[in-house]
């Protein structure tokens, strides 16, 4: 191998270039730095995006979560179901406002569906929240007539864009959060969220709830004209997006088809190298719908192999090739077995696809010859350890 092809491959490298830092300065510039016109002008542009009245624009994805949950009053004594094939904010977030998390298992694709949202919920149900995994939209629709009571909040933190028969994630349930961290399908800088609704009670509690319970704004009370006075009505939470990210959201979601774009390719380019291999399968998906490709899920056919994932992963690695494992079942987490009494073993399907997973670089800017380099080392790996075929 060359010295170029052998240069390392991180697992992640975020895409933001000369007009994120030009957008970045400018606010720095300006004298005015935490909440105000830009994180304003932020919430417009992705309102309209995705077409929804409500765009409340927060420091994180978990905040947008902990807002949905608040603002419908869920509370103590209600559940709220979940996938356990998830990140640990969706449970965190419940435990926040007193509520039970009722963990369900996933299917074949990774994503919560009819039948295992129907194994778990009661009359407690109160809100679900199907999480759009790796970039695959949650077919929501299906899940409504098994709990009609219910509120479905959507995860889409990796779904931005995403669809479903043509209906764009933040629009298939009564709220979505999206999250704009560094290594999500667009970013503010590092941290970010967005809560989106068509629900006007919510986003009236919403916007008061992230910042301090207060009814006006820093940028009203504080800006030209703005009054001094303002009246405090709960106890809120700091959850309130800086102009600063804002300006660097606003370019990152005028450029997102185009990023959208270089996912897409590298997944087929993936795709392409791994199906027919028999040593390791591309994720699933749904024909026709539109994917974010946040992640690249390959799953590996350990019944084929003589090594588990630890060791691809190890030698992934020592190739120069960053790999990651989205994610740990949370019913395998000592928080959750503690507080809510779940067990390794409850939820097969989630912990098998565990076993097999491995999250492959996915990030705009990856050359092909890079995304090649990534499928012929994990391909050469795993046909360095075939398992012997009795005869
Ligand atoms: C990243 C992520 C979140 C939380 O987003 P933050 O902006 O980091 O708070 C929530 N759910 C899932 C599935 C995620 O991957």
């Amino acid at each position: 191998m060359s010295n170029i092809t052998s240069e390392p491959i991180p697992f992640h490298r975020p895409a933001y270039g000369e007009r994120e830092i030009a957008a970045a300065a400018d606010v720095l510039r300006s004298g005015w730095l935490t909440t105000g016109p830009r994180v304003l002008a932020f919430e417009e542009a992705f309102a309209e995006r995705v077409g929804v009245r409500h765009a409340l624009a927060l420091n994180s994805g978990t905040a947008a979560l902990h807002l949905a949950l608040e603002g419908w009053g869920i509370s103590a004594g209600d559940e709220v179901v979940i996938p356990a094939y998830t990140f640990t904010a969706c449970g965190e977030v419940c435990a926040y406002v007193g509520a039970r998390v009722a963990l369900a298992d996933v299917g074949e694709d990774y994503l919560l569906g009819p039948d295992q949202l129907g194994q778990v919920v009661t009359d407690a149900t109160r809100a679900i929240m199907p999480v759009h995994f790796g970039g695959q939209a949650v077919a929501v629709e299906a899940l409504k007539a098994i709990a009609p009571r219910a509120r479905f909040l959507e995860d889409a933190a990796h779904a931005l864009p995403a669809d479903v028969d043509g209906i764009p994630t933040g629009r298939l349930g009564d709220a979505a959060a999206f999250s704009f961290y560094a290594t999500k399908t667009m970013t503010t800088g590092g941290e970010g969220g967005m809560l989106v609704t068509d629900d006007d009670a919510l986003a009236e509690r919403a916007a008061r709830m992230r910042l301090h319970g207060i009814d006006a704004d820093a940028w009203n009370r504080y800006g030209a004209g703005g009054s001094w006075a303002y009246s405090v009505e709960a106890a809120g939470f700091k959850y309130n997006l800086t102009d600063v990210a804002a300006a660097i959201g606003l370019v990152q979601l005028d450029r997102l088809d185009e990023l959208a774009e270089a996912r897409a390719s590298i997944a087929a380019r993936y795709d392409a190298a791994i199906g027919g291999s028999g040593l390791a399968d591309p994720p699933p998906r749904r024909k026709g719908d539109r994917h974010a490709w946040h992640l690249y899920v390959a799953a590996l056919r350990l019944d084929a192999l003589t090594l588990d994932r630890a060791e691809v992963i190890r030698r992934m690695a020592s190739a120069g090739i960053g790999t990651s494992v989205h994610f740990i079942p949370l019913n395998l987490h000592p928080y959750y077995q503690r507080t809510f009494g779940y067990r390794p073993g409850d939820f097969p399907v989630a912990e098998r696809l565990f076993q097999r997973a491995i999250s492959l670089p996915i990030w705009p800017g990856m050359t092909d010859s890079q995304v090649d380099r990534v499928a012929e080392t994990l391909l050469a790996i795993c046909d360095g350890a075939r398992r012997p075929v009795e005869v």
